[in-house]
C-alpha cells in the first residue's frame, strides 16, 4: 500500500462508537494527534435511541466521566430512578435495602453514583462534541479495509483512501476488521440462543405477560406497549443468518411465550446472540484493541459498554505516553496486564446467566437458589459489588489495600472534591499532611503530576496517595510517608522525571 500522507497522526482509531470516542479525548487531553475512522456515514440509528438504545453504566465508567466533567452533560436527561430494585442478575433482581454499602470501605459519597441509565445516542453525541471540541478530527463513511505494519507506523486502507499512523487502536466493535486484519487470535464459547429486541404492534396484548418471563422453550421480557426482548435456544443459528421478519419474530415469540400471541405490525428489530469470545492478546506490534473489538458476550448482563469504556480509561494515558516517548518500561503492556483480567471476568459473569435462563429443570431449580440467596444482605451486596463494579481492584503488585482501587472522592477542606481536579487528566499526588518533603518531591515531577496538599472531611486514614491519570491509585499510605518510596512508586507509572523538572 502507498504511504503518501504527509503528516501521519500519532493514533488512528477505528470505530467512533463509545469507546473510540471516550479513547480519542483521553489521548487527546494527553497532547497526542488522533484521527478517528468510522464505518457510517451517519452516527444516527433509532437502535442506539430508547427502548433498545437505553445503556445500564456502572461505577467506574460514571466515575470516569465524572472526572473528566462529562457527568452532567450525559446525565442530565435521564438519571436512573432509585427505586427498591437496585440491578440484577439474570433478570433476578437485588435490592438497594438489601446492600450493605458500609463494607466498602474506599467508597465516599460523590456526586458519581454507582449505576445509572444512559442512552447510547446521547452517550456518543456528548464524546464526539467533546473529542471533536479537543481537536480530534472524526472521518465518518470510511470503514477499514486492510492495514499494514512497519517498525514505525501502521499503514490504513479505509473507504479507497489511504491513512497513516503511528499507532493504530481498532475499537470497531464486535465483528472488528482490525482485530482480523491484524492476526489477532479470538477465543471463547459458542452461542447457545438467538436474542431478539423487537418493536412491534400487538393484536392482543392481554396474551403476554409483562415484565420477565422464563418458559420451558426460552425467555421473554415484555414492556407495553410493544416492547420485547426474547431469546430462543437454537445455537444462535437465526442471528445473522437471514433478514428479520414479522412473520418470523412472531413465530419465535410464540414458541417462546407458549401462546397465540399475534403481532400485526414489525416496526424495529435487531438479534444478537451469548457467543462470549475474547482477544488472547490486546496488542500486536503497534496495533492494539479495545471494546467489543477486544471481548464480545451476551448483553443481558449489561456490561459491555462499560468494559470498553474501561478499556479506553486504562489505554489512552499509557499509549500517550507511549507516543510522546516517556512512558516507563512495560506501562502500554500494563494495559493487557490489567484489562484483560476484568474482560474474562464479565465474560464468565455473562455465561453464568445464561446457564441460569437455558429452558430446562436444572435451571429453573438454579433460579430458585438464586432467588433466596439474592434476598440475603451478604448476597445482595456481593452482586452489587460485582454489577456496579464497585469491587474492581487492578493487581498493581500488593502495597496498601487501596492500591489499584478507584480512587475516594475525598471532600478537601476547601469543599472540593477529588474527581473535580482529574479534569486535565494528569496524575495527582494528594498529601493530607502538606509535607515539605513531598512538595519538593512533587515540584520535581510537577510536569506530569499535580500536587495538592489538603486536609480532608474523611482521609480514611490515609496520609498520602499517588493517582494514576484513570483515577486508579498507584500508591498510598497510612503513616508519614517516605520520598523515596513515593518516588519509586512515581517512576514506576509515569518514569523518571526530565532533566529540567529534575533540576527544580
Ligand atoms: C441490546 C443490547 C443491550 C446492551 N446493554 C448494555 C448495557 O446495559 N450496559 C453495557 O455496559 N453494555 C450494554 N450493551 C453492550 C454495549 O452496547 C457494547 O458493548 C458497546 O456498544 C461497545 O462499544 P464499542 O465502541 O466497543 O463498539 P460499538 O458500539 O459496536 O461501536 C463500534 C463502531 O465501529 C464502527 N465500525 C465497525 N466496523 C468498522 C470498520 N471496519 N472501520 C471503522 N469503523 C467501523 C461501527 O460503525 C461503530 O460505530 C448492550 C448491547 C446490546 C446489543
Amino acid at each position: 500500500m502507498p504511504n503518501h500522507l504527509p503528516v501521519p497522526h500519532d493514533v488512528v482509531i477505528a470505530g467512533a462508537g463509545p469507546v473510540g470516542l471516550m479513547l480519542a479525548c483521553e489521548l487527546r487531553l494527553a497532547g497526542v494527534s488522533v484521527l478517528v475512522l468510522e464505518q457510517a456515514a451517519d452516527p444516527h440509528s433509532p437502535l442506539k435511541r430508547l427502548p433498545f438504545g437505553m445503556r445500564g453504566l456502572s461505577a467506574p465508567t460514571i466515575e470516569a466521566l465524572y472526572r473528566r466533567g462529562m457527568l452532567d452533560d450525559i446525565a442530565a436527561p435521564q438519571r436512573a430512578q432509585d427505586g427498591r430494585a437496585a440491578g440484577h442478575f439474570a433478570g433476578i433482581q437485588f435490592c438497594h435495602d438489601d446492600i450493605d454499602a458500609s463494607k466498602w470501605r474506599f467508597r465516599l459519597p460523590s456526586p458519581a453514583g454507582t449505576s445509572m441509565a444512559v442512552e447510547m445516542a446521547s452517550l456518543e453525541s456528548v464524546l464526539a462534541a467533546r473529542a471533536t471540541a479537543m481537536g480530534v478530527e472524526i472521518r465518518r463513511g470510511l470503514g477499514v479495509q486492510a492495514l499494514e505494519q512497519s517498525d514505525d507506523g501502521v499503514t490504513i486502507r479505509a473507504g479507497g483512501v489511504t491513512f497513516h499512523g503511528r499507532w493504530l487502536v481498532g475499537c470497531d466493535g464486535g465483528r472488528s476488521m482490525v482485530r482480523k486484519a491484524a492476526s489477532f487470535e479470538f477465543t471463547g464459547t459458542a452461542p447457545e440462543f438467538t436474542g431478539y429486541s423487537i418493536a412491534v404492534e400487538i393484536a392482543d396484548p392481554d396474551k403476554l405477560a409483562p415484565g420477565r418471563r422464563y418458559t420451558p422453550t426460552g425467555m421473554y421480557t415484555y414492556a407495553r406497549p410493544g416492547t420485547i426482548a426474547m431469546v430462543e435456544f437454537d445455537g444462535g443459528a437465526f442471528h445473522r443468518s437471514q433478514p428479520i421478519t414479522r412473520e418470523h419474530v412472531q413465530a419465535v415469540l410464540r414458541r417462546v411465550s407458549g401462546t397465540d400471541v399475534t403481532l400485526t405490525a414489525l416496526e424495529l428489530a435487531t438479534t444478537w446472540t451469548d457467543r462470549a469470545c475474547q482477544a488472547t492478546q490486546y496488542r500486536s506490534g503497534r496495533v492494539l484493541l479495545a471494546g467489543d473489538a477486544a471481548h464480545i458476550h451476551s448483553p443481558l448482563g449489561g456490561q459491555g459498554l462499560n468494559l470498553g469504556l474501561g478499556d479506553a480509561m486504562n489505554l489512552g494515558w499509557k499509549l500517550a505516553a507511549t507516543v510522546r516517548g516517556d512512558a516507563p518500561a512495560g506501562l502500554l503492556d500494563s494495559y493487557f496486564g490489567e484489562r484483560h483480567p476484568v474482560g474474562a471476568q464479565v465474560l464468565d459473569w455473562s455465561r453464568a446467566q445464561v446457564a441460569l435462563m437455558r429452558p430446562c429443570r436444572s435451571s429453573r431449580a438454579l433460579e430458585a437458589i438464586i432467588r433466596d440467596l439474592i434476598a440475603t444482605p451478604d448476597c445482595a451486596t456481593y452482586f452489587a459489588e460485582r454489577v456496579w463494579g464497585v469491587s474492581l481492584r487492578y493487581d498493581l503488585g500488593g502495597g496498601h489495600p487501596l492500591v489499584g482501587r478507584s480512587v475516594p472522592d475525598f471532600e478537601l477542606a476547601c469543599g472540593t472534591k477529588l474527581g473535580e481536579l482529574l479534569h486535565d487528566g494528569r496524575g495527582l499526588l494528594l498529601d493530607f499532611g502538606a509535607r515539605s518533603a513531598l512538595r519538593a518531591f512533587a515540584d520535581r515531577r510537577r510536569d506530569r503530576i499535580s500536587y495538592v496538599a489538603s486536609d480532608a472531611r474523611d482521609r480514611l486514614g490515609l496520609s498520602a496517595v499517588l493517582v494514576r491519570p484513570d483515577g486508579f491509585v498507584a500508591w498510598a499510605t497510612d503513616i508519614a510517608p517516605d520520598p523515596e518510596e513515593t518516588a519509586q512508586a512515581a517512576a514506576r507509572w509515569f518514569g523518571e522525571p526530565d532533566a529540567a523538572y529534575q533540576k527544580a
